[in-house]
């Protein structure tokens, strides 16, 4: 029997788990480490929408790969009866942007479409701003709020167990096979971690039940979720301020209400900030650290950015894999 340790129970660390549990099975006890749990993660702030968004320089190549693997992991769960407990909807998203067109993740998305000129500058005289392409298409959103309760469920269901702890020594974990450190933007204190760039975001979650479309337009957003519509946002990079900022919420509010008039009756129920661990580049890899002078293998998997719900399980996925190589278990099955 392997015993595992996870450092972090947001989207990242609870996906992480579960599919470890699923390829070593019965082979393996994973406890997960945690300072925070939902609701109070980066995570339970974040809108849900699979959209690759803030990923700095990670390689396109590997954003597509997870990308796509979540994509369908969200469609599965919405196909097979699951889209109520994990929070998974279909939805219609219009897209604009200041930047001209890029067929980026076109393949993924369903039914993608160029907006109409005339419609990308009703939306630039809206909001005063220039854009230059817009695009249409469907795809999955995940409420976090009923995902990671969703996820940490089925972790205990498969013999899991969850430590409320914080780490503060990748070191002190002895007893274990193997270490997985998923504690996003923790790793610029737990192992130092220099290259991370925190990405504040302030919500808002309103009562909107009549809105069942995503419009992104520059950096204000609509999203809908199956509990609440997410009203957005920000994106301050290197800002770790979690206060709500009033003019940040005027922003959000006269953004949204521009854009979809209909949002100026919508019940305001919270506010929300979170800091998304933005890094130069999203950290999945093997590493050796000495814990009680055992080399002890690490995986780590954090640094996911504006796009961490987007990536979680095709990240988790790359990493049972290293946990496998690292434990020298063969990859052709999942055992
Ligand atoms: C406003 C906003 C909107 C967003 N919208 C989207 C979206 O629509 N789609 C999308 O894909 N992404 C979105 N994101 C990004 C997404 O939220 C993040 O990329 C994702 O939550 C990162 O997950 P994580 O598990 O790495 O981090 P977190 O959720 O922060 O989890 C880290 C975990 O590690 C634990 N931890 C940290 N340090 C320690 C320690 N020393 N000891 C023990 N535990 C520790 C924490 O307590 C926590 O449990 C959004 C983010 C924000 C802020």
């Amino acid at each position: 029997m392997f015993n595992i340790a996870i450092v972090g129970s947001g989207v990242i660390g609870l996906s992480t788990a579960t599919v470890i549990q699923d390829y070593l099975k019965s082979t393996a006890k994973v406890t997960i480490y945690s300072e925070n749990v939902s609701p109070n993660t980066t995570s339970d702030v974040a809108a849900g929408l699979w959209t690759p968004y803030l990923f700095f320089d990670t390689s396109e190549d590997k954003i597509l790969e997870w990308a796509a693997l979540t994509h369908n992991q969200f469609l599965k769960l919405w196909k097979n009866g699951s889209a109520s407990e994990a929070g998974v909807s279909l939805q219609f998203v219009k897209s604009v942007s200041e930047a001209p067109y890029s067929p980026f993740a076109k393949h993924i998305k369903f039914g993608e479409q160029p907006m109409m000129p005339i419609d990308i500058e009703e939306m630039s005289k809206l909001l005063k701003q220039s854009f230059q392409s817009g695009v249409t298409y469907v795809t999955v959103a995940c409420e976090p709020i009923k995902y990671l309760p969703y996820l940490l469920e089925q972790f205990l269901k498969h013999g899991g167990t969850l430590k409320r702890e914080k780490v503060y020594h990748l070191e002190h974990l002895s007893g274990y096979d193997l270490i997985v450190n998923c504690c996003g933007l923790g790793a610029s204190d737990l192992n130092g971690d220099t290259q991370m760039r925190p990405v504040r975001g302030q919500v808002v979650r309103v009562k909107a039940p009549w809105q069942f479309t995503s419009v992104l337009v520059g950096n204000v957003y609509i999203i809908p979720n199956l509990s609440y519509t997410i009203l957005g946002g920000t994106s301050q990079i290197g800002d770790c301020d979690i206060s709500i900022r009033d003019s940040d919420t005027t922003k959000i509010l006269h953004g949204c209400n521009t854009l979809v008039p209909s949002i100026k009756n919508a019940e305001i129920i919270q506010h929300n900030v979170g800091i998304r661990p933005g890094r130069i580049k999203v950290r999945l890899e093997k590493d050796i650290i000495n814990v009680n002078g055992k080399q002890t293998p690490i995986i780590h998997n954090y640094g996911h950015g504006g796009c961490g719900i987007t990536l979680s399980y095709g990240c988790a996925i790359s990493t049972a894999i290293l946990v496998k190589e690292a434990l020298n278990i063969p990859h052709m099955s999942k055992l």
